[in-house]
């Protein structure tokens, strides 16, 4: 039945960036669908696992801003759920500062995050996922800068944009191994990340004048898209952006 193709029961995923906002709404989704989630963030994930039960999501801490830990996170799913079907690139950061100015240190730390972590673990997901011969899911959190500039957060954009690039790349290479490779870009949602936009009574005015849905996003938005392409229910789906974004792309 289709809703069944939409079931993550007896499914393991890694979830990063997982103690608040998209990440924690992405867990939440993926627990109530039946999985069980390994988060991952700086700092320990207490609340999401008040939330969800310490049966179905269990935490690591790491600094994603290397990849010291990437063998670790992957092992430690495997050791404490058996088995990896899904992960999910959520972790991200974003720096202001006028490009004119923008400093080293903040280039490449959102790089990092964003981007260089991001493809390195999927990589290690990939090879776990081969050497389980079942397939998966991985799913990475993109940006509207993955399609547009933006103002002020050049390495933001240049991580999203390539997020989006190798989304597309690592799918045309890992489709044959039957994992689904895929990213959402959501809108502007109201979490910890856009909090100074929010702010900023200008800025906030100008980019909801612009949403055509009228309000900003919610973690519970990205919920559907989430579970969506973490379940068979998107098996013929590969290398493809979904916005999440109340409309903002189409104007
Ligand atoms: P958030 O509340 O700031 O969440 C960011 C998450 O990333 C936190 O869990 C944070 O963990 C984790 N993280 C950051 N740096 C890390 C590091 N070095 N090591 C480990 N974990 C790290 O913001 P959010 O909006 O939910 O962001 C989630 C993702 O959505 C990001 O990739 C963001 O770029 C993307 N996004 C957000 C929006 C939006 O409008 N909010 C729009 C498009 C895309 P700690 O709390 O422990 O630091």
């Amino acid at each position: 039945m289709i809703l069944d193709m939409f079931s993550l029961a007896g499914k393991v995923a890694v979830v990063t960036g997982s103690d608040t906002g998209l990440g924690q709404g992405i867990s939440k989704a993926f627990v109530e669908a039946g999985a069980k989630v390994l988060g991952v963030s700086r700092s320990p994930s207490t609340k999401t696992q008040e939330l969800l039960g310490e049966e179905n999501f269990k935490y690591i801490t790491a600094d994603l801003s290397s990849l010291d830990a990437v063998s670790d996170i992957i092992g430690t799913a495997v050791k404490e759920f058996g088995k990896l079907d899904i992960l999910v690139n959520n972790a991200g950061i974003i720096k202001r500062e006028d490009s004119i100015d923008f400093s080293v240190e903040n280039w490449d730390l959102v790089m990092n995050v964003n981007c260089r972590t991001l493809f390195f673990l999927s990589q290690a997901a990939a090879k776990q996922f081969i050497r389980q011969g079942s397939g998966g899911k991985i799913i990475s959190i993109a940006s509207m800068l993955s399609y547009q500039g933006g103002i002020r957060v050049p390495s933001y954009t240049a991580s999203k944009s390539a997020v989006k690039g190798i989304t597309m790349t690592m799918s045309n290479e890992w489709a044959k191994y039957g994992i689904n490779v895929n990213a959402i870009a959501p809108g502007y949602m109201a979490t910890n990340n856009t909090q100074a936009l929010r702010e900023d009574a200008d800025r906030s005015a100008a980019i909801l004048e612009r949403i055509p849905a009228g309000r900003w996003g919610t973690p519970d938005d990205l919920m559907g898209a989430a579970v969506f392409l973490a379940s068979s229910a998107s098996d013929y789906v590969n290398g493809y952006t979904l916005a999440v974004d109340g409309g903002w792309l189409g104007r």
